[in-house]
C-alpha cells in the first residue's frame, strides 16, 4: 500500500529529507518558465533529482513512493536572484562608501560578523523561495569562502560569485581599507592596463566565476582611456575563459560595456531611453539584462529613515530577514548626524530622481522585451534595504508592474537566471534530470507573481521544507 503523506502530515516541524525511495508530488498544476503548464501533474523526485515530471500516465508512482497530494496547489521552479552580494548587509553598515559611520558600525566587525555567518543568507534565500543566487560582487572571502564553494546541498541556495569589483572609482576604496584591513576591501584598480592584467590574474587564482567591472560614469577627460581598458578587460576576460559583468548605469557606459562583449549588465540603463544601438548591440552579444528595479529605492528609503529617525516598515513575508539586520534597520536614529548631506531638502531630491530613474527603468524593460532581449531578475540584495531573500517579491512585483507578464517574470527569475550563472544544466526548470528545486503555492503565479509571498513549501536538492520551518522567527 502506498503511504500517503498529506500536507497535513508534512506539517510537523521537519524538514523531508532527501532519501532513498521516491518521493512523488501528486496533483498541483506544474509550472515552468516556458509558459506551458501540466494539470494534475506528477513530480517524481529520487535521489534529489526530478526523475519523472508529466501526467500520470506519464509518471508512474512507485508503490513505495513518499506521496505527497497537491490538489489544487501549484508548483513552479526555486526561484534565483541572479544579483545578490553576501558581503552587503541589507542596511548602511555594509556600504562604507555610501554612509560612512565607523564609530557606530566599524566596517571591519561588520565583514567579520558577516563572514563568520554567511549561513544568515542562505536561510533567508530558502526560506523565500531562493535555492540559486548569482553573488557578483564582494571581497575574496565571497569567492573562496566555504558558503560559496559547498553549495550543492540541501540546506544552501547554489551560488556562483564574482569577488572584487574592477573599478576606476578606487577612490571608494578609502573608507574600506582605511582601517587596516584590506582583506575586506571589495575592489581592485583599473587605473593601468596592467592593474587589469593582475586583477583578472587574481580573479582566476580564488576561483571566481565572473570578472566584474564596477564602470561609474567617467569623467570627461578618463572616458577614452577607461572605455578603451573596459575593451581590454573584456579580451582578457575571454582569454581567461570568464564571462564579463558590468554594472553601468548610463546609456554610454552601457553601450561601451556591450562592445567591450559584456556577458551580462547587473542594472537597469536608468539615465536615458535606450536607442537602437543599445539594443542592436545587447542582441548581437546575446547579453543578460538585470534591471534591478527596487534597489535605488531601497537606498532612497534608508536614507529618508536616517535623516527622519523614522524606521523603514520592513516587508517581509515569509519572516526571513536576519534578525541582527532587522535591530540595525529600525534603529535609524544612531546614524542621524553621520552624514551632513542627509538633509530633508537631499532626500526629496533624490525622490525626485529615483521617481524618473524609475519611470525609464521601466521604459526600458519593456523595450528591450519587446526587442527580445533576454531578462534576469536581480535584486542587489545586501544593499540598502534590499534586503536578502524578502526583496525578491519586491523586484519581481516591479518587473510585473513595469509592463511584463506574470510568466515572463517567472522565466526571468527562473530558467533565464540559471542561464545567466551557467547552471541551467542542473536547476531553473522543472525537468527531468535537474536537481529537485521547486516550490508549492496555493495561488496561481500566472495570473499575479504576488503569489510567491504565500509559498507553502520549498523543496532544495529534493528535501521538502515546510516554508514555516525555514522562518527565522
Ligand atoms: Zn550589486
Amino acid at each position: 500500500m502506498k503511504k500517503i503523506v498529506t500536507l497535513a502530515t508534512l506539517s510537523l516541524g521537519m524538514a523531508t529529507p532527501a532519501h532513498a525511495g521516491t518521493t512523488a508530488l501528486v496533483g498541483a498544476t506544474a509550472i515552468d518558465g516556458t509558459g506551458t503548464a501540466i494539470e494534475d501533474s506528477v513530480i517524481l523526485v529520487d535521489e534529489g533529482k526530478i526523475s519523472c515530471i508529466g501526467t500520470a500516465d506519464d509518471c508512474k508512482v512507485p508503490k513505495k513512493a513518499d506521496i505527497v497530494q497537491l490538489a489544487g496547489r501549484y508548483v513552479t521552479p526555486g526561484l534565483i536572484d541572479a544579483h545578490v552580494h553576501f558581503a552587503q548587509t541589507g542596511w548602511l553598515d555594509g556600504r562604507p562608501d555610501g554612509l560612512n559611520a565607523p564609530d557606530i558600525y566599524p566596517y571591519p566587525e561588520t565583514m567579520a560578523a558577516l563572514q563568520a555567518d554567511p549561513g544568515r543568507w542562505h536561510r533567508a534565500y530558502l526560506c523565500s523561495g531562493i535555492t540559486s543566487v548569482f553573488d557578483v560582487g564582494g571581497a575574496d572571502w565571497s569567492v573562496t569562502g566555504e558558503h560559496a564553494t559547498d553549495t550543492d546541498r540541501p540546506d544552501r541556495a547554489r551560488v556562483r560569485a564574482a569577488g572584487p569589483l574592477i573599478t576606476h572609482a578606487s577612490e571608494y576604496n578609502a573608507n574600506y581599507v582605511a582601517d587596516g584591513h584590506p582583506e575586506f576591501a571589495p575592489f581592485l584598480p583599473f587605473d593601468t592596463d596592467d592593474e587589469v592584467r593582475a586583477g583578472i590574474a587574481h580573479l582566476q587564482a580564488i576561483g571566481s566565476n565572473a570578472v566584474k567591472v564596477w564602470f561609474l560614469k567617467p569623467k570627461p577627460e578618463r572616458r577614452e582611456e577607461l572605455e578603451n581598458r573596459l575593451l581590454l578587460t573584456g579580451q582578457l576576460a575571454k582569454q581567461a575563459g570568464l564571462p564579463l559583468i558590468v554594472h553601468a548605469t548610463g546609456l554610454d557606459e552601457a553601450k561601451a560595456a556591450l562592445r567591450a562583449g559584456a556577458s551580462i549588465l547587473v542594472h537597469s540603463v536608468d539615465d536615458k531611453p535606450v536607442d537602437a544601438e543599445f539594443l542592436d548591440l545587447l542582441k548581437a552579444n546575446d547579453t543578460v539584462y538585470t534591471p534591478t528595479i527596487v534597489v535605488g529605492e531601497g537606498w532612497l528609503r534608508a536614507m529618508a529613515a536616517v535623516a527622519t529617525g523614522a524606521a523603514y516598515n520592513i516587508d517581509d513575508p515569509g519572516k526571513c530577514v536576519d534578525d541582527a539586520i532587522i535591530e540595525r534597520i529600525v534603529t535609524p536614529e544612531r546614524l542621524k548626524g553621520q552624514a551632513e548631506r542627509l538633509t530633508p531638502d537631499y532626500v526629496v531630491d533624490r525622490a525626485l530622481a529615483i521617481g524618473r530613474e524609475q519611470a525609464i527603468m521601466a521604459h526600458n524593460l519593456r523595450a528591450i522585451r519587446d526587442a527580445g532581449g533576454r531578462i534576469v531578475t536581480g535584486t542587489d540584495a545586501g544593499n540598502p534595504l534590499a534586503l536578502h531573500g524578502a526583496s525578491i517579491y519586491w523586484e519581481m512585483e516591479a518587473m510585473q508592474a513595469a509592463g511584463m507578464t506574470p510568466v515572463e517574470v517567472i522565466e526571468a527569475a527562473t530558467i533565464a537566471g540559471a542561464k545567466a550563472m551557467g547552471v541551467d544544466g542542473e536547476t531553473g526548470s522543472l525537468t527531468a534530470g535537474k536537481s529537485a528545486d521547486l516550490l508549492i503555492m496555493p495561488d496561481d503565479p500566472r495570473k499575479d507573481v504576488t503569489a510567491f509571498r504565500l509559498i507553502s513549501h520549498v523543496m532544495r536538492k529534493g528535501t521538502l521544507y515546510e516554508q514555516h520551518e525555514l522562518q527565522v522567527r
